[in-house]
């Protein structure tokens, strides 16, 4: 067992294992089993066919001895009398010999002629003689060399002295080849038990391991490289969940190949537009007389600006670092989200003016202080804001909102634009994530968002509808919970 032939490469190391492991834990039990079934079948057949010969026997001898044991009383010569007549009309002869056996220990008179004037050698004969009780012995006759039956009664005179020995002996042939036969039979059965188990165990082994073998060939090409690849669902059991998992995994992995290969791709893209500008408007500088100030100014603000947009983009990654290295922590303070926000809305309304979208603001209800990082959740402001001007902006609206309720403050961003198709909305939240909208970015300004709103135990959540627009809603409740003090701690 172990040693697999078939397959190239170790194709079977795997499996060798299982069917091992397999064979040795339910085949070894079924083993045993039968073994101890076939040992005490055959001990009680012996037993059974052995005690059933030496009951008659036995009977037989105690009713022949008590039989004799009365003439013993009248004379000798009636005694042997009736002894040999009794031998001569024994009707059992073909099936055991009747002896009588004298004080020396000598056959007097048998059933079977050679034997007598022979000395038994068997035991029961003495121990007869010696106990004057009956004995019986299973076993070989020295004379014979045969295996007999031989069961020995003594005659008593007058109730208390041995005269003699009455033996009968029987061959243990027929008994023998009896227990042999139902030992043979029980283990035949035995092995016909075994077999079939094996067989059926086997085809079972062999109906897990090779699907298993066929997922684990594909699991292999997926992990050296081929994302995307797919087994083909052949069983409705375990192993076809299994298949089912690592077609998702595969599937899952392969999308995650392509996100991460989007996001180099974007962020190269966004890092070189400023530059370009820098560089250009830098050259125009240079080579220009400098003598038309507002064209020098022009140029400066325009290099300040995209040096902005560098900088603010090398931030988003650095922050999306820290998320992902668990480092984000906050400087919590009691805060004034109302202004917060105002300001942030304020700061684009002009800008977003002059691409022809209008931006309201509106505040429900009394606004209370909250626990916050201002920073952070102006971060958060202005990415959900940034968000709704360049993927919504095409809806030319765009209503913000701050409401007060119960325990919690909510910011709500909503825009008229493209929308996000609802099998991409799942997953804008994710890191390096850019959906089907054309806007530029990096795809990690919502995961970072959703992270700071979470640090502050709120909820970032995103509606939409494809060709009405967007809306993001931050809840944000008063306190942060007791679960914050300790996850910037931990991350440390
Ligand atoms: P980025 O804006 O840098 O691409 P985000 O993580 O902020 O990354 O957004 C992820 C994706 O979610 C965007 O690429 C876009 O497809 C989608 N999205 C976010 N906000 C909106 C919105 N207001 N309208 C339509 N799509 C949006």
């Amino acid at each position: 067992m172990g040693k697999l032939t078939r397959g190239k490469g170790g194709r079977f190391r795997l499996y060798k294992g299982i069917r091992a492991r397999w064979l040795v834990n339910s085949l070894g039990l079924v083993f045993m089993i039968v073994l101890v079934a076939v040992s005490a079948y055959s001990v009680a057949a012996a037993n059974y066919y052995t005690t059933g010969v030496m009951a008659n026997v036995e009977s037989n001898a105690r009713a022949t001895s008590s039989f004799f044991s009365r003439y013993i009383n009248t004379s000798r010569d009636e005694f042997f009398q009736k002894a040999y007549h009794y031998a001569e009309e024994f009707s059992y002869k073909e099936r055991m010999e009747l002896q009588f056996i004298n004080l020396y220990g000598r056959v007097e008179i048998s059933t079977m002629g050679p034997t007598v004037g022979v000395v038994p050698g068997t035991p029961d004969v003495q121990n007869a003689f010696k106990s004057g009780q009956m004995d019986s012995y299973i076993g070989v006759e020295p004379l014979s060399g045969e295996r007999v039956l031989s069961v020995s009664a003594p005659l008593m005179f007058g109730g208390n002295q041995i005269v003699g020995v009455m033996r009968y002996v029987t061959s243990m042939k027929l008994v023998d080849r009896q227990v042999l036969l139902s030992t043979g039979t029980a283990m035949l059965f035995g092995i016909i038990v075994i077999i079939f188990v094996t067989g059926t165990n086997m085809y079972f082994i062999s109906s897990i391991l090779i699907p298993i073998q066929e997922v684990n060939e594909i699991a292999k090409k997926i992990a050296g490289g081929g994302y995307g690849a797919r087994i083909e669902k052949k069983y409705d059991d375990e192993i076809g969940e299994l298949t089912d998992t690592i077609n998702n995994m595969s599937a899952e992995i392969s999308l995650a190949e392509r996100i991460k290969n989007d996001f180099i791709s974007a962020v190269s893209h966004e890092l070189r537009t400023p530059l370009t500008a820098i560089a250009g408007w830098g050259e125009t500088l240079l080579s220009a007389d400098m003598r038309d100030m507002e064209e020098v100014k022009k140029g400066l603000r325009i290099m300040l600006g995209e040096t902005g947009r560098l900088t603010k983009m090398v931030e988003e990654l650095l922050d999306f670092t820290r998320m992902e290295g668990g480092r984000m922590t906050l400087q919590v303070e009691p805060m004034d989200v109302r202004a917060e926000f105002e300001e942030v809305v304020y700061l684009y309304m002009d800008t977003l003016a002059k691409e022809g979208i209008i931006l309201t603001y509106e505040e429900k209800g009394d606004i209370p202080e909250i626990e916050g990082d201002r920073a952070r959740l102006r971060q958060v402001f202005l990415n959900i804001l940034d968000n709704a001007a360049k993927h919504g902006g095409d809806g030319r609206r765009i209503d913000t909102a701050i409401i007060a309720e119960e325990d919690t403050v909510t910011v709500r961003v909503k825009d008229y634009g493209a929308g996000i198709p609802p099998e991409e909305l799942p997953r804008v939240k994710f890191k390096f994530y850019k959906g089907s909208s054309k806007a530029r970015g990096s795809g990690i300004g919502l995961a970072v968002s959703d992270e700071i709103v979470k640090l502050h135990s709120g909820s970032l959540n995103i509606e939409s509808t494809v060709g009405q627009g967007t809306a993001v809603t931050v809840r944000l409740p008063l306190k942060i919970g007791e679960g914050y003090a300790a996850a910037p701690e931990e991350a440390l």
